[in-house]
């Protein structure tokens, strides 16, 4: 990969330069635009760019400049995002090279050695949080699975497979950037093979004692939501729990299942019944299979493969009534377009989800849109709680598990925010 930068950092370049040397590769901002910068946010909108220098090509690493010259951060150039630059470095001495992503990967998956208790399955590398941007490598067992989401790791995608390799021990690579967010950076939808053997069919994994399996090629994201493996552990304290107090087991209500990650969580924890809702045939296969791996009781588990929108208010029909409720659903927002027509889903599944619960009873409630925020989640839940005419407390707000850690300068990385709330007696 070449760039725009010298091959080593001389003594020159660590001034305070203020004028761009002629030809650089560089991405000019407007008057103002540089604030964000600043504030080391890693993103430059096309809004924000006022010219481009040095004709660079998709990827390739250009510097960011305020209107006066100012040199403010290395980025990846990708010409047909709306993400014009996407900041690797803000530190003017930095080269980015092969060494400087070996260093990054390496930093990123040292974070994660602590978590190595809580399963097989975790996110190494969550893109800006680990300051590789666009870049999602997750674990499963002994596979890795990569999504590059943007041009500039795109563009480093060989030297960023061997740098994975080193730092895992893992010598499978498979790759999953079929994502919708690669079309918006202007780039193809692939998969394959990035190193060692092909997959198996399904790869099984260990998160906080129970099993799953995950299949790399076919499933969502890069196969499974390692995102909720706090929540799903959480739901089985709080079905543990309900055991504990009652003498017999609570009727929970799993909507939006996928492979039932909850399910067996709540069941495992001595859920009675637990009743499960997903529009995805393959997605309740799977989560059958996982209730047999985890040796509970197929008897207790009962599956509705439906709308989730429609089945609630079926449920809510019957009077049906549920001690534990998740609500994890798909992301309703794709982009800030989208975000009145998701908060009236939101706001439509949480309303009847209420109406199901029992007085005393728990609702984990999820967003995984990026566009809609943690308060506008919780006024849109807020809203649902007055119309339903129950009493409920937000007993605490939830987010991914600390391997998505959020980056301070980079709310964008807060995308899966819940809440859990209890209905007063
Ligand atoms: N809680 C799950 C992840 C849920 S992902 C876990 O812990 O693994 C969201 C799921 O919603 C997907 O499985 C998708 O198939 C399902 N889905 C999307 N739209 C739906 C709808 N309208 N009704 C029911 N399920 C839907």
């Amino acid at each position: 990969m070449s760039n725009g930068q010298p091959k080593r950092p001389g003594p020159e370049r660590a001034s305070t330069r203020s004028s761009a040397p002629p030809g650089e590769p560089a991405v000019v901002l407007k008057a103002g635009k540089e604030k964000s910068l600043r504030r080391r946010h890693p993103w430059v909108y096309a809004t924000a760019v006022s010219h481009v220098t040095g004709n660079p090509a998709g990827g390739a690493t250009v510097a960011i400049r305020a209107t006066d010259g100012t040199w403010l951060a290395w980025a990846a150039y990708s010409p047909a995002s709306s993400i014009r630059a996407r900041v690797w470095s803000f530190s003017e001495t930095d080269v980015i090279d092969a060494t400087w992503m070996r260093d990054r990967v390496r930093v990123a998956v040292a974070a994660r050695e602590e978590l190595a208790a809580s399963g097989t399955a975790l996110r190494l590398v969550f893109g800006e949080s680990d300051r590789l941007p666009g870049l999602i490598v997750d674990r499963y067992a002994d596979q890795l699975v990569t999504q590059f989401q943007g041009a500039g790791v795109d563009a480093w995608r060989d030297e960023l497979v061997v740098a994975l390799v080193e730092a895992t021990g893992c010598a499978n690579v498979f790759d999953r950037s079929d994502g919708a967010t690669r079309a918006r950076e202007g780039l193809p939808a692939i998969s394959g093979v990035l190193a060692g053997a092909e997959p198996p069919e399904t790869i099984e994994v260990g998160e906080h004692g129970l099993r799953f399996l995950v299949d790399v090629r076919r499933g969502h994201k890069t196969g499974y939501y390692v995102d909720q493996r706090g929540n799903r552990q959480l739901a089985r304290r709080l079905s543990e729990q309900f055991a504990a107090q009652h003498g017999h087991g609570a009727r929970a209500l799993n909507c939006f299942c996928y492979t039932g990650g909850f399910s067996v969580a709540m069941l495992a924890g001595g859920a009675a019944a637990v009743h499960s809702i997903d529009s995805s045939a393959d997605a309740l296969r799977m989560a059958r299979e996982h209730i047999r791996l985890n040796g509970l009781s197929e008897g207790a588990a009962t599956w509705d493969e439906s709308d989730a929108f429609d089945a609630l208010r079926a449920l809510k029909a019957q009077a049906a009534q549920f001690d534990l409720i998740v609500l994890d659903p798909p992301k309703f927002a794709s982009s800030h377009h989208h975000v009145d027509r998701a908060a009236r889903a939101y706001k439509d599944i949480n309303l009847n989800a209420l109406k199901l619960l029992a007085p005393g009873g728990h609702l984990l409630s999820f967003s995984c849109s990026g566009a809609i925020d943690v308060d506008l989640f919780q006024k849109i839940v807020a809203g649902a709680v007055i119309d339903s005419g129950v009493d409920a407390w937000l007993v605490q707000r939830l987010a991914a598990g600390s391997d998505h850690p959020l980056m301070m300068t980079v709310p964008e990385s807060e995308y899966l925010k819940g809440v859990w709330l209890r209905r007063v007696r």
